[in-house]
């Protein structure tokens, strides 16, 4: 999705390597935490090269932190994330007007990143769920991907179609008796019914 999106130019994806902005022979970026415990640190200035490479000159730039401890990401602020965007998409398109949008993420890795980052660049940190992985590489795709699907044009026609109705947690297709392993399993009856309001009340409960 996101692959065609950018062929669409709906969105544009660039990656900053700090490996490739520390002055450190062997490029290494991480580093002892002061105060001890265990892992590595990724130091702060290899981090802030890169991020100030991937800022350039753009305005309206949002820097988005990735942390297991930040607030939790939600629909909500993907909408809001996508809004701002929007004036970046736009201006992909020659002779737009509309105000550009960006987003950095900074992915920690190991034991994070020096906080000095997160406080320098004014950024918001992010949860993307109560677990911890080893980077911020995966929620940095989990955000790109919600938030883009919320980029007009993103998503294709029928698709953009069904969310002007009531999405539903729990979908079906055909058949519409499934026979597996002996046992049959059928559509919930409302669904094949036709009747829209039914419908639209039973995918409202199937949310509760
Ligand atoms: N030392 C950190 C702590 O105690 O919270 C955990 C660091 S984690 C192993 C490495 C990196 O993965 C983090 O800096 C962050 O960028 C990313 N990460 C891990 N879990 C995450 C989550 N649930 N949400 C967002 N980012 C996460």
């Amino acid at each position: 999705m996101l692959k065609r999106a950018q062929k669409d130019k709906k969105i544009k994806v660039s990656y900053y390597n700090p490996r490739e902005f520390t002055k450190d022979k062997h490029n290494r970026v991480d580093r002892k935490p002061f105060g001890g415990g265990p892992g590595m640190v990724l130091e702060a200035e290899s981090v802030l090269r890169a991020a100030q490479k991937a800022i350039g000159r753009k305005k309206n730039v949002s820097v988005i932190f990735f942390s297991p401890s930040g607030k939790q990401f939600d629909q909500k602020y993907a909408e809001k994330l996508a809004k701002q965007l929007s004036g970046s998409t736009a201006q992909l398109k020659k002779n737009s007007k509309k105000k550009s949008g960006h987003i950095v993420f900074l992915c920690g890795h190991y034991e994070g990143i020096d906080q000095r980052v997160v406080k320098i660049l004014k950024a918001k940190s992010i949860s993307i769920g109560p677990y911890v992985l080893t980077g911020g590489e995966l929620p940095a795709a989990i955000v790109a991907d919600a938030v883009s699907r919320n980029i007009d044009g993103v998503l294709g026609n029928a698709e953009s179609l069904e969310d002007t109705r009531i999405a539903s947690p729990e979908v079906y297709t055909r058949p519409e008796v499934l026979k597996w392993k002996g046992k049959e399993y059928k559509v919930p009856k409302v669904l094949l019914s036709g009747h829209h309001k039914k419908i639209e009340e039973w995918k409202r409960n199937k949310k509760k």
